[in-house]
């Protein structure tokens, strides 16, 4: 078999071509045109190069045709067929799925790009073997997936995993009512446990303006209040976390996103948890993608592969 990936993200699109064992094949990217018509005609061309590339590198695929995954920002309403929640707003009210089929003339499997890290991760990444793993993206925004059984769980209304816009829970009263989300919503957890969620945290506090990766670096030589702030950051993402064991207590969680690569989240985050969940005793695997930026397209491309 053939499996072709597709991360669909803001600012690039990669396709991937992968064996039946999940090794690559083939990997092409290009810039995200940004706008609807010009961004499916680029998916087509990727595709196109990553099929005819695996097919000369293994001639025994030289008659196959590829199965196709998208992994994109938001995701098709499974009421109405329609894109919703993409960051790319271009993208929403727009039959997305069906389009890329007319292009390609096949049919075409399309999931959340976190739900596809879940996925990725699940399947032969750092969550293998487990049976619930619930997948976090942490960067400029707050997404994640589960994946139980090696299948995605996407839930009757498609939303299942949409942590990023409930709101913090066990509010201090210095958090309340908290940040506007671009959701409309107020505190969400996305505007508290992002990176820019980070940055205007530190900045309410100490009054300096700093990036997310500038505070990190502040943190490691020994600044008091960059320390604070990650403590801060950590707790909300427990309290967070909390409530998902307290719903699912999934087996792993697994991270994505800038935040997965720092190491001092993994040391601290347990403690955080621990104190909210409603057990006697907690434990479960807390790591990062093992696939890191490449989970997303072998997740869309393992959309195909579910449940094996
Ligand atoms: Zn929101």
């Amino acid at each position: 078999m053939l499996y072709v990936g597709v991360d669909f993200g803001g600012t690039k699109i990669e396709a991937a071509a992968l064996s039946q064992d999940g090794d690559f094949l083939s990997r092409q990217r290009e810039p995200n045109p940004g706008n609807y018509h010009d961004a499916i005609r680029t998916v087509c061309e990727l595709i196109n190069r990553v099929e005819t590339e695996a097919r000369q590198k293994d001639p025994s695929l030289a008659h196959r045709i590829g199965t196709i995954g998208v992994g994109a920002p938001g995701s098709v309403s499974p009421r109405t067929g329609v894109m919703r929640n993409a960051n790319s707003t271009w993208l929403n009210g727009k039959t997305f799925r069906e389009d890329l089929e007319a292009a390609l003339q096949r049919p075409v499997r399309l999931a959340n790009d976190a739900n596809c890290l879940a996925l990725s991760e699940a399947i032969d990444g750092a969550g293998k073997g487990l049976k619930s793993v619930f997948a976090i993206i942490i960067g400029t925004g707050c997404g994640g997936g589960l994946v139980v059984d090696g299948r995605l769980v996407e839930g009757a209304n498609g939303v299942t995993g949409e942590w990023g816009h409930m709101p913090l829970p066990w509010p201090q009263p210095e958090e309340f009512p908290g940040p506007t989300c671009w959701c409309g919503q107020k505190s969400c957890l996305e505007t508290w446990v992002s990176g820019s969620g980070f940055a205007r945290d530190f900045h309410h506090v100490t009054g300096r303006a700093m990036k997310g990766e500038q505070i990190i670096e502040a943190m490691r030589a020994g600044d008091p209040e960059a320390d604070a702030a990650f403590d801060r950051l950590i707790d909300r993402l427990g309290r967070a976390l909390a409530v998902a064991v307290n719903m699912i207590d999934p087996d792993a969680f697994i991270f994505g996103g800038g935040l997965s690569n720092v190491p001092e989240l993994y040391d601290r985050l347990p403690g955080k948890i621990r104190p909210y969940v409603f057990s006697d005793a907690w434990a479960a695997t807390l790591a990062a993608a093992k696939w890191g930026d490449s989970s997303g397209v072998r997740g869309a491309a393992q959309l195909w592969q579910q449940g094996r």
